[in-house]
Parts: C-alpha cells; structure tokens; sequence
C-alpha cells in the first residue's frame, strides 16, 4: 500500500512540504546578503522561528580549537560574551568535533552535556547542527527548548542540518565579498587604505564631525625629494623606502583614525576626535620617526624626511576644503625647507 494514501502519510507528506517552503524561504533570505554578520543574524532568528525555540546561538570555530558565541538570541548578554567551549566538550563541542548534527531530547538524561544548566535560561532539550565550509567545521548552531516544552524530533533536526548546510554556503560567500571589499579598500604596496576609501571615510567623517560638533583633523605627509631618492637608489628601493615610511605611520595611529595612501609619497592620516594641539603631536611624531629611520638599499648615509600639513575641520564642513587646507599647510613646510610640520585652519 502507498503510505501517502494513509492519514499518517498525508500528515508526513504535509510535513514535508512546510519544510520545503520553509528551506527556499531561508536559503533566498540568506543568499540576499552579502554581510556575514547581517547571515549570522538572520540564520539564528529564522531558526528561532521556524524550529519554534526560545534559544539559537551561532558558534565559531576559534584558530586554536575553541568555540566562542558569535550572536544568539535568548542568553543574556553575559553568557555570550563569557562563553568558552573546547572542541569535542559539550553539544557544541561535540558537533563541531564529529562534524555530525546532534539532537539531544532530554539534557539531563545525556552524559554528553556539560552541566551549566541555570534557572533563566535552563536547557531541556536541544538540537546543533555544523557549519561545514569544505569540509572544515567553521562553527555550529544551537538551539535549545521548543517553545511548546515537547523534545526536538528528527524532523527538526533534519530541517535544521538542511539550514545550516545553506547558512554555511552563504557565510562562505560574504566571507569572500567582505574580503574584496576590503582589498578594494587598500594600497596594495603599503596596505594602507587607497585614495577612494580615504575619500569615502572622509567625507563621513566630516559629516559626522560637522553634525555633532566634534573635532576632525587631517594630517597630510609628504616624503622630501623622493625622486632624488629614486634616481639614486633606484624603484625598487624606493618602493620598499614607501612601505617603512607608511609602517611608521601605521604604527603611530590609534584604531580610530584612518592612515592612507593618497597616493604617489604622500599620506594623509584622519584623526577622528583629536583637537589641533593632539594632531600637531601627531605629526611631529611621525616627522621624527621617518627622519631616525634607516633605508635598505640606500647609500649608507641617505635617509629621508617628511613635510607635514595640519588642518581641523574648522568652520567648515567640506570634505575638500579640509584637503585644500592641510594641503596649504605642507606647501608651507615644503617653502620653509622641509622636515617640519606646519598647522593652521
Ligand atoms: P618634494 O620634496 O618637493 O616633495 O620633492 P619630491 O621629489 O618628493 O617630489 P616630486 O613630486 O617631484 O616626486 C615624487 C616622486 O615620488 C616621483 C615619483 O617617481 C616617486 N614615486 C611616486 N610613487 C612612487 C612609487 O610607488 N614607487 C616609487 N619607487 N616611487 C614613487
Ligand atoms: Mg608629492
Ligand atoms: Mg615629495
């Protein structure tokens, strides 16, 4: 006899094309992203919603084994962040281990799982599934107690390992796009951001700056007589003088600020919320370091110097006109006879 002639069949039958509708629904959902944050958190909200749970969690894989909690919702904030698992301990553990989906009915009957259980956020019964980037476990998802108090069944844990195995194809595919974007976004010699990516930060910047009413500095630096160096050191050099030039920089600025190519031997470093008296710090600091810096490659006594121009956002809110002014502040250095920093709005 045909099963999907039975009541039971139809009931099974029914079952699975809900799944279907809801499988095409996730995958579109996801695959229209290309932020692996924006996935992350729409995987853990459509698993809440379509496994019908009170707790989705996404783990990731850490380079040293362990697994730490990248977004969930229905743990309070404390256990996300202070949450460490070791690879093969616990469900997670064990999941991102084996690479095999787990259900687990009832918690407390499974010697598998480390006991953390606490009132607010107690576990009954839980399903995890991996997120399996060719062949490589990259993390795992979890989720804990059906809304309705009834254990996770196969069928759960089958939708939920057919989500995952889609989540994990569309982080692969933000990962990826992220990655572009943000090699579209440096100086492939120095690995400082490129003149478009300054110019895109900047004029947000200068928005944001203008709006609040927040300082905005720009510190533009430029290598004195570079083309001598060239001639007499040859490309070569003078391409590896660039990237020591823009470490210099790099290493002098703080995660907030934007150091750049603008292009050619010159740099530009945006310093969001620093007055004039901290950029002229600044400036000097990195004027000092490139003069003490040895060249490899270059004659024995041939070091080089930087003429620096610093500007604030003044009363101003232009993008441009900040340019133009620090701009006019380096051709002053460069006039007075290079090495030196020069401010002014
Ligand atoms: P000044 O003190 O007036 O700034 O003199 P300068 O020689 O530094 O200025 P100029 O604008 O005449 O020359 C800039 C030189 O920078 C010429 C160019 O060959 C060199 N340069 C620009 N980009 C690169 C690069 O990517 N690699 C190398 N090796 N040189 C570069
Ligand atoms: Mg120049
Ligand atoms: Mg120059």
């Amino acid at each position: 006899m045909d099963t999907r002639q039975t009541p039971e069949g139809m009931v099974e039958l029914q079952r699975r094309n809900a799944e279907l509708e809801i499988l095409f629904d996730t995958v579109r959902d996801l695959a229209s992203t290309l932020s692996t944050h924006e996935v992350i958190e729409r995987l853990v909200a459509r698993t809440l919603r379509h496994l019908d749970s009170e707790i989705a969690s996404v783990l990731q894989v850490e380079p040293e084994g362990d697994l730490r909690i990248l977004h969930a919702v229905g743990l309070p904030d404390e256990v996300v962040r202070g949450t460490r698992m070791k690879m093969g301990t616990g469900i997670a553990g064990h999941v991102a281990a084996t690479g095999e989906a787990l259900l687990v009915a009832d918690v407390e009957l499974d010697p598998r799982f480390v006991r953390r259980n606490h009132e607010r956020y107690y576990t009954h019964s839980c399903i995890s599934a991996p997120l399996i980037d060719q062949g490589r476990v990259r993390g795992v998802i979890n989720v804990n107690n059906k809304s309705a108090r009834t254990p996770f069944d196969e069928a759960d844990l089958r939708l939920l390992g057919a989500i995952a195995t889609h989540a994990a194809m569309a982080l692969r595919n933000a990962d990826r796009y992220e990655a572009l974007l943000e090699k579209a976004q440096r100086d492939a010699l120095t690995g400082l951001a490129n003149h478009g990516h300054f110019w895109s930060v900047l004029e947000t910047e200068v928005k944001r700056a203008a709006r609040y009413g927040r300082p905005l500095t720009l510190v533009l630096i430029d290598i004195d007589y570079f083309k001598r160096f060239n001639d007499r050191n040859g490309h070569l050099s003078g391409d590896a003088a660039l990237a020591q030039v823009a470490r210099a920089i790099a290493e002098r600025s703080r995660a907030h600020d934007l150091a750049a190519r603008y292009g050619g031997e010159e740099f530009a470093v945006l310093l969001p919320e620093t007055d004039h008296l901290g950029a002229v710090a600044f400036a000097e600091k990195i004027r000092a370091a490139v003069e003490s810096l040895g060249f490899d490659g270059s004659d024995a006594d041939e070091g080089l110097t930087v003429s620096v121009g610093v500007a604030g956002l003044g009363g101003r809110p232009v993008a441009s006109d900040l340019v133009a002014a620090a701009d006019a502040r380096l051709y002053e250095a460069k006039d007075a006879g290079r090495n030196r920093v020069c401010a002014g709005d």
